[in-house]
C-alpha cells in the first residue's frame, strides 16, 4: 500500500499494489473506486476485491501473472461527508476561490472533453466540472499516478448505480477506432457474463456518451490521453432499478444484502477482464522503468507486494461502519 497524494482536507490517498515478485507480469490492471462519494458500492467493492486478490492468488494462476494497481477510495473528503453529514454528496469538498460553492466533480475533471461540461454546469451543482481542466488535487494524482505506470493494458473506473460497462467515448458521440471497440467490446462482453452469474443481472455493453453526454471523465482521459488499449466505466447496479428517488437512495446507498451482490459482480466483472487479457497476452519483458513499489517506500511481504496492512483495515472500517450511521 502507497500514499499516493493528499486530498483537499488532506486525508491520504491510497494505491494498493498486488503481484506476485517471482514472475513476469504479462498483464496490468488499474482500477480506481470512488472517485463519486455517494456511491457507496464503488468504495466497499475495492475492499471486496483486494481481500479476494491476497487471500486467492495461490489458487489463480491469471490472478497471479497480473499486476494489480488499485485505487480504493479516490475521493475520501466526499466520502466521509457523504458517510456522515450528506449522503448524496457527490463531489470533493475543495473550498472554492471566489464562491459559496464547494466541491468539484472529480470526473468531470479531466481534460478530455473538458470543454463541453464545463460549459453546462453552475459552480454549485453536483456535477460541476472545475474552475479549469485538472483544479484538484484528487484527479491531478490519479493522472500522475497513471502516467508513472509503464504499460496499462487495461483501466477501469468504477461507479454506481446505471448497470451498465461504458467505453469510451463519453464527451462525443463518436466511435472510438475499430480496433478498439471490437477489443473492448469482447472484453466487455465476458465481464457482463460473468456479472450475470452472480443473480441475472443484465449489464449493458455501450459507450458512455449512449448513457449521456459528458465531458471530463478519466474513462476518456485514460483513452484518448494515455493511451491505454481497454477503458472502461463500469456502472454496478441493480435488476428492475425504478426511477423514484427512493430507488436512487437504495442503489446509492444498498441494504447489506444488495451490497455484497454489487461486490461479488464488481469482483467477477474484473477477474473476467483480466482473464481476457492474460488470454490475448504473450509474456512481456518486464521494463526498467516499471512503476515499483519498491521505489515508492512501501512495506512489501516475501511472497506479495502488498499485504492487508492496519491502513487496509482501517480503511475497510471505516468502508464498513460508516455507511450504514
Ligand atoms: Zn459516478
Amino acid at each position: 500500500m502507497t500514499e499516493i497524494g493528499h486530498s483537499a482536507e488532506e486525508r491520504p490517498i491510497y494505491s494498493v499494489q498486488i503481484h506476485d515478485q517471482r514472475v513476469n507480469h504479462n498483464v496490468t490492471i488499474v482500477i480506481v473506486f470512488g472517485s463519486h462519494s455517494r456511491e457507496w458500492a464503488s468504495q466497499n467493492s475495492a475492499v471486496f476485491l483486494i481481500r479476494h486478490l491476497l487471500n486467492n492468488t495461490k489458487l489463480h494462476r491469471h490472478i497471479m501473472t497480473t499486476k494489480w494497481y488499485i485505487v480504493p477510495v479516490l475521493n475520501p473528503d466526499g466520502y466521509h461527508f457523504s458517510t456522515t453529514k450528506s449522503s448524496l454528496w457527490r463531489k470533493n469538498r475543495r473550498l472554492l476561490a471566489n464562491s459559496k460553492c464547494v466541491g468539484v466533480d472529480l470526473d468531470r475533471n479531466f481534460p478530455a472533453g473538458w470543454k463541453s461540461a464545463s460549459s453546462k454546469k453552475g459552480w454549485c451543482e453536483q456535477d460541476f466540472s472545475g474552475p479549469s481542466t485538472l483544479s484538484e488535487n484528487e484527479a491531478q494524482i490519479l493522472k500522475v499516478f497513471l502516467e508513472k505506470i509503464s504499460y496499462t493494458d487495461a483501466y477501469v473506473d468504477v461507479h454506481s448505480c446505471s448497470q451498465a460497462i461504458l467505453m469510451p467515448f463519453n464527451y462525443q458521440k463518436v466511435d472510438i477506432p475499430k480496433d478498439s471497440l471490437k477489443s473492448m467490446t469482447d472484453a466487455a462482453n465476458q465481464m457482463k457474463a460473468a456479472m450475470e452469474k452472480t443473480r441475472g443481472t443484465k449489464y449493458a455493453v455501450k459507450a458512455g456518451s449512449d448513457l449521456r453526454v459528458v465531458g471530463g471523465t478519466s474513462l476518456d482521459f485514460a483513452f484518448q490521453d494515455l493511451d491505454i488499449p481497454i477503458t472502461f466505466m463500469l456502472e454496478l447496479g441493480y435488476v428492475n432499478k425504478g426511477e423514484t428517488r427512493e430507488d436512487l437512495l437504495n442503489c446509492f446507498h444498498p441494504s447489506d444484502e444488495n451490497l455484497v451482490f454489487l461486490e461479488k459482480e464488481c469482483l467477477q466483472g474484473l477477474l473476467a477482464l483480466n482473464q481476457y487479457l492474460v488470454s490475448k497476452h504473450q509474456p512481456r519483458q518486464k521494463s526498467p522503468d516499471d512503476f515499483d513499489i519498491k521505489n515508492q517506500g512501501s512495506t512489501k511481504s516475501t511472497l506479495y507486494a502488498v499485504s492487508l496492512s492496519s491502513a487496509l483495515f482501517q480503511m475497510s472500517l471505516l468502508v464498513r461502519n460508516k455507511c450504514w450511521q
